[in-house]
Parts: C-alpha cells; sequence; structure tokens
C-alpha cells in the first residue's frame, strides 16, 4: 500500500523511479551549492532551472547503464557503495539471521555460474503446473499460486487499511495484470505507442521461443497474451481517474464480490491462499472486475494459459540465463532508452535492497546514520510544522470550521525519520545456498505476501514503515497520516550538517514541506487525522481550494516536454500542490530562523538567492527521450526542470531574491498565481 512503486494505490513520494544504475560520476558531496553547476550566461528570471545547473547540465553525460542521471541517483549510488559491502559481508554468513538470509539471497544472485548451467530449469515446476491447468477451477488455483509468489496475474490484491476506518486491516482487490507499465500503453494510437507496443509484443514472443516454442506457436501466444492485456487495460480506471479515492472505495462482502465476479471466485482465491477473513473487500474498480469474470468463459483456457506463461517467464527472464535476461533487458531498454545493462552487482543489489529493505537496513543506518542526524531532522520538521500551523492559522480563504480541522490533522501527523524503531521480523523467512537464486526469490515474495496477509483483520501497525531505510525518498500516508525521511535522503545534498541553512532549507526543508503539504493536497485533503476517507470541509472551503489547484493544473498542463507530449496537470497535480507549498513553508521557515540577524551573502549569493539555488540545484536531471516519455505518461511527478521553474514562477520570494520583473519568464501575472498554503 505505501511503497513508492507504481502499485501503491495513495501514497504519495517525492518522486517515482526504478533505482539502481551504475556509479556516481565524480567525487563525494560537496558542502552547500556548486557554483560550476551554474550557468550565468543565462538569466536567473529568464529559465532559473538553466541558470542554477547549466554548467551541470553541459558537462554531464547520462551513463550508459542509466535511461537519467541527477542528485537523487547521485545519492542512491553513494549508498550502494555502503550497501554493497554490507551485502559481501552478509553473503559470507552472518549470526543474524536476517542479514544472513539477506546475504543468501544476494550471494545466490551473484552466483551467474549457477545461474548459466541451470537455464530455464527452476522455472519447469511451475511452468509444467500451468501447462497441466484442464479447467477453470486449476486456473483459479494457479493464479492464487502465482500471486503468492510476486507474479500479479489477472488482478492486484493485497492487505491495507480500510480507507474509512484505518485503524483496521482489509482486504483490497483492483484491476491490474497488465505486462506494460499503464492502461494508456495499450489504447493510445500515435506512432511512438504503437511501435512500443509492437516490441512488446516482439519480446512475448521472443521469451516464448527461449522457453522452446516454436516461432509460429510463440507468435500466434503472443497474440493471445495481447489480447488479454488489452482487454484488461480497456477495462482500467486511468491514472488521473484513480487520484480520487471516493472512486476507487467500493467496499463489497466477499459475497458480494463473488456474486459481481461468480467465475472468478475470489473466496476461493483467498481460501488458497490462507488469507484471513476480512470485514470487507475494497474494490477498486467494479467494472474491471466484471470484464473479468466474463473474460474468464469467453477467452479460450490456452489463451489463458498463455498469458499464465508468458507472465511467468518476463517475472524470472531478468534472473535467469543470459538469453533471458539479454531479452528482458532489450524490453527495459526501450522503455527507459538505457544503452547497456547495469553490472551485475547492482542489479542483485537492487532487488536484495528493494526485497529484503529492512534485513540490510540495521547495516546501512549504522554506516550511513547517527542519532544527531536524526535530531537535526526532527528539529527542522518541527520548525516547518510550526510555520504550516501558522500559515493554517491565518489562510484568509479557508473558514474556521475546516480550518479547525486542518489544524487537527497537522498536529496528529505522526514524523518517521532515519529507520523503523521496530524491524520487520525475518525470522520465518528461510533461504537456501543450494536454492537457485530465483527460487530463494520466490520464497521472499512468497513471505512478503504471507506477511501482508497476516495483518489481514488486526488492527493497523502505525509503526510499521512503507519505505526502506536506504531509500532515497520520501513519503507522506494519506491512511496513516504520517511523513515518512528514510536516512538515505538525509544525506548531502538534501541535508548537510556542513551546509549553511539557506541550503539545507532550500533541499530538505521543503522536500519536508513537499511531504506534510500532501496531507492537504487535492488527495490528501479527502483524509481526515486519523488517515479516515471523510469530508471536513465546507462546500464553499472545498470550492475555493479547487478553484487555486485548477491555476496549478492549467500551469503545468501547458509545460511541453518532448514533441506534441506535455505535462499532464491533472496527474501531476498533488505533486505540483506539494512543491509550491513545500517551497513558501521552508522559505518562511528559513526567514524565521535568522531572528533579525540576516546572515551576509556567501559566494556572492544572499541566504534567499541560495534557498532557490539549492531546490533547483537538487532537482538537477538529465533523462533519456524514452525515459522522459514513461515519466510524463504514468508518473504523478512533472519532470525536474517543471518542478523547479513551476513553482518559483509563482513565488514573489523568488522575484525578489533575484531581482525579476513582471513580463519575466519567471514570473507569473498575479492573476495566474494560486495562493494555497
Ligand atoms: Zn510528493
Amino acid at each position: 500500500m505505501t511503497s513508492i512503486l507504481r502499485r501503491a494505490a495513495l501514497a504519495a513520494a517525492l518522486l517515482l523511479f526504478a533505482r539502481g544504475q551504475v556509479r556516481a560520476q565524480g567525487t563525494g558531496p560537496n558542502h552547500g551549492l556548486d557554483r560550476a553547476n551554474i550557468d550565468t550566461t543565462c538569466a536567473a528570471c529568464a529559465d532559473f532551472y538553466e541558470y542554477a545547473n547549466g554548467g551541470w547540465l553541459k558537462r554531464t553525460q547520462i551513463p550508459a547503464a542509466y535511461s537519467s542521471f541527477g542528485t537523487f541517483r547521485e545519492v542512491a549510488d553513494r549508498g550502494d557503495v555502503v550497501l554493497r559491502s554490507v551485502l559481501e559481508d552478509a553473503a559470507k554468513g552472518s549470526s543474524d539471521h536476517a542479514t544472513n538470509e539477506a546475504g543468501i539471497y544476494y550471494g545466490t544472485c551473484m552466483d551467474t555460474v549457477a545461474i548459466e548451467r541451470a537455464g530455464m530449469s527452476p522455472l519447469e515446476p511451475r511452468l509444467a503446473s500451468i501447462d497441466a491447468i484442464s479447467s477453470l477451477p486449476a486456473l483459479r488455483t494457479e493464479v492464487a499460486q502465482l500471486q503468492l509468489v510476486g507474479v500479479p496475474v489477472m488482478f492486484n490484491s493485497g492487505s491495507e487499511p480500510d480507507f474509512k476506518n484505518s485503524a483496521r486491516v482489509i482486504i483490497a482487490l483492483d484491476q491490474g495484470g497488465l505486462g506494460l507499465p499503464d492502461r494508456d500503453y495499450y489504447t493510445r494510437t500515435d506512432s511512438i505507442s504503437t511501435k512500443l507496443r509492437n516490441t512488446y509484443r516482439d519480446h512475448v514472443s521472443r521469451l516464448f521461443v527461449l522457453a522452446g516454442e516454436s516461432r509460429e506457436q510463440a507468435e500466434h501466444d503472443a497474440d493471445r497474451v495481447l489480447a488479454i492485456e488489452t482487454q484488461l487495460a480497456k477495462a482500467s480506471l486511468t491514472s488521473v481517474e484513480r487520484r480520487d479515492p471516493k472512486r476507487l472505495y467500493n467496499p463489497m462482502s466477499l459475497a458480494e464480490v463473488d456474486s459481481l465476479a461468480p467465475h472468478l471466485d475470489f473466496s476461493t482465491i483467498l481460501r488458497d491462499v490462507h488469507a484471513p477473513a476480512s470485514s470487507i473487500i475494497r474494490v477498486g474498480h467494479p467494472e474491471f472486475l466484471r470484464t473479468l469474470d466474463s473474460m474468464l468463459t469467453a477467452v479460450p483456457l490456452d489463451d489463458w494459459k498463455a498469458y499464465l506463461r508468458f507472465h511467468t517467464l518476463n517475472d524470472a527472464a531478468p534472473w535467469l540465463s543470459k538469453p533471458f535476461a539479454d531479452e528482458a533487458f532489450r524490453m527495459q531498454q526501450a522503455m527507459t532508452g538505457a544503452k547497456e545493462q547495469l553490472p551485475r552487482w547492482k542489479r542483485c543489489l537492487t532487488s536484495t535492497a528493494g526485497n529484503l529493505g529492512e534485513a540490510v537496513g540495521k547495516a546501512y543506518v549504522a554506516r550511513t546514520f547517527t542519532p544527531e542526524a536524526k535530531a537535526r531532522a526532527l528539529a527542522m520538521v518541527r520548525n516547518m510544522e510550526a510555520v504550516l500551523r501558522e500559515r493554517l492559522s491565518t489562510l484568509s480563504w479557508m473558514s474556521d470550521s475546516t480550518r479547525k480541522f486542518a489544524l487537527a490533522k497537522l498536529d496528529a501527523f505522526v514524523n518517521k525519520i532515519g529507520y523503523p524503531d521496530k524491524w520487520r521480523d525475518y525470522s520465518k523467512l528461510e533461504l537456501s545456498k543450494q536454492s537457485p537464486f530465483i527460487v530463494n526469490r520466490a520464497a521472499v515474495f512468497d513471505f512478503e505476501s504471507k506477511r501482508d496477509l497476516a495483518k489481514v483483520g488486526k488492527p493497523t501497525d502505525r509503526t510499521e514503515w512503507g519505505m526502506t531505510p536506504a531509500t532515497v525518498n520520501a513519503q507522506y500516508n494519506p491512511l496513516a497520516n504520517d511523513v515518512t525521511f528514510p536516512a538515505a535522503i538525509l544525506q548531502p545534498p538534501f541535508f548537510d550538517p556542513n551546509a549553511d541553512d539557506a541550503v539545507n532549507y532550500g533541499g530538505m526543508g521543503a522536500a519536508i514541506g513537499h511531504e506534510m503539504t500532501h496531507g492537504f493536497d487535492d488527495q490528501g485533503r479527502q483524509f481526515d487525522a486519523q488517515g479516515n476517507l471523510r469530508d471536513w470541509w465546507t462546500p464553499a472551503d472545498s470550492k475555493a481550494f479547487d478553484q487555486r489547484a485548477r491555476l496549478v493544473q492549467n500551469q503545468f498542463d501547458s509545460y511541453v516536454v518532448l514533441d506534441s507530449l506535455h505535462v499532464n496537470g491533472k496527474l501531476t497535480l498533488g505533486e505540483d500542490i506539494a512543491d509550491l507549498g513545500g517551497l513558501k513553508i521552508a522559505y518562511e521557515a528559513l526567514e524565521r530562523s535568522f531572528s533579525g540577524k540576516r546572515p551576509p551573502p556567501i559566494d556572492g549569493f544572499t541566504p534567499e538567492q541560495r534557498f532557490f539555488l539549492s531546490w533547483a540545484q537538487v532537482w538537477r536531471t538529465k533523462a533519456r527521450p524514452e525515459a522522459e516519455r514513461q515519466q510524463v505518461l504514468t508518473d504523478p511527478h512533472a519532470p525536474a526542470r517543471w518542478r523547479v521553474n513551476g513553482p518559483l514562477a509563482n513565488m514573489p520570494e523568488f522575484a525578489k531574491a533575484f531581482g525579476c520583473k513582471s513580463g519575466d519568464p519567471m514570473v507569473r501575472p498575479d492573476s495566474l498565481r494560486p495562493q494555497i498554503w
């Protein structure tokens, strides 16, 4: 539920990206701003992103194995060096059970001799089981087993807090089952989308050939897979529609789900995976279930078997022998534009950190994060909360009755900083050095699925973390009303004990403000202090908010990224509101921290200028066109250039700091400037 990955329905992160790329460029972190990144030939009031980063943009090449490169990646790369040594130590064996299992996972992933020798044999029991399916009930049983080992065919399901009673955990059943990142990939008719779809179809066919099918059979099966996925895609909600939590909340009893989709027979699937009873099921999109149900009788069993076979192969391909891994990369290349594969250790490290994040978290934290850093980050959060509290108290457009609830919500914020107080219990996970890697990987997914399901029917554990400590990101979770700042992001240049306050407020401060503001963005504002979906707004205040939000949406809609592809202002609305709110709050917290004694300029820049330069430099990014296209289509975060220029052009504080005049591109007219927080 609260992961940064796409399956998270609601949790709002600072950014989305697939982590794990090669090596950091350049040397260690600079303290404060890097002057060499600035391009003074570009006017700050014309294009501030270019001004702050032009030097860096000119001299930086995206490394061949990366689809994009920037600050987040640099920090992740530094973290990977630490994680690598943690994992290499763990692979030699550890007396700590969790560390030891992570070591086995990483070690078997790195054992390419065993992996090449095994070929696709570790998958054969699963493929044989799919092959033996001869009835609808047998198909269901197989689907349940695949879901448990992390191959989400047909639909997505798992446990989560009830939107309307977040203290209890229920089961959710939602659209899913696609091989491409979003339903729009199946429905768009422009030439690039069509080409990508053809590449995907080719990929499906090639995997079947690698698995031993004749070319002719493989082509036929690829068509069957595409036909099934296209039907599922067309029955799915768009990512913009999915931003509305009320639309995703269709509570039903299990009997109601079964009568909506009798052929799916969800109660049998739940019994197969030993799920505890759920008081209700949250159905994300009933129409999707209806379509899936009719497909279960209309689509021939052999087509479904091809679909399950493909997803089994596709999930395992990156981790099988070279021909499979190369084919998986060929598809990845089409999606991201990366020129070469990541080195093996990076791929294995990313998989370990992603799937056993808390097992390696303790050792990672011990080597990268101090109690002093935690205390300083918490102090910064408190300063930011104080500013937000004051702003909420004095906002002119909000009525007192809505204001009362808004303040109560802010007071109830829970801050998760650095790492969890209680680490995940891995005592029931048993991996084996003798097992093929994909068997160990399936065992971890099975462990996680069962851990996830075991929560159903129990009170929500509010101490649990949705992000691992080594993740360079941050998160607001509306169902818990909490903000998470993992140890990995509390590092330079976001947060640097050796840098001046202006730089830290422009980096980490604005990021903290961003996450806090998510509690009040177009989506977050629909949840109350306890994380329940409940409307606490007066109709007039709702209207006033929507009018202001519309200005932000129109602004971002107007940004053209690639050829005719523009930012989808509706999709990025929550993030854009959070960027603007975060910057406003952080700026004021910085001014307040001077307590009347404004520090002198450093390197010729005033503290206010350094604040804005810090924000812009934190976001410096280069992305390949393929990756940028994917981001615009699927990611609720706008590309970096607009995350810098968009909010700053709305801030009189920015114009003042750099002496920008009305009419300058970085100064939007007052009538178009949203005043939200
Ligand atoms: Zn965000």
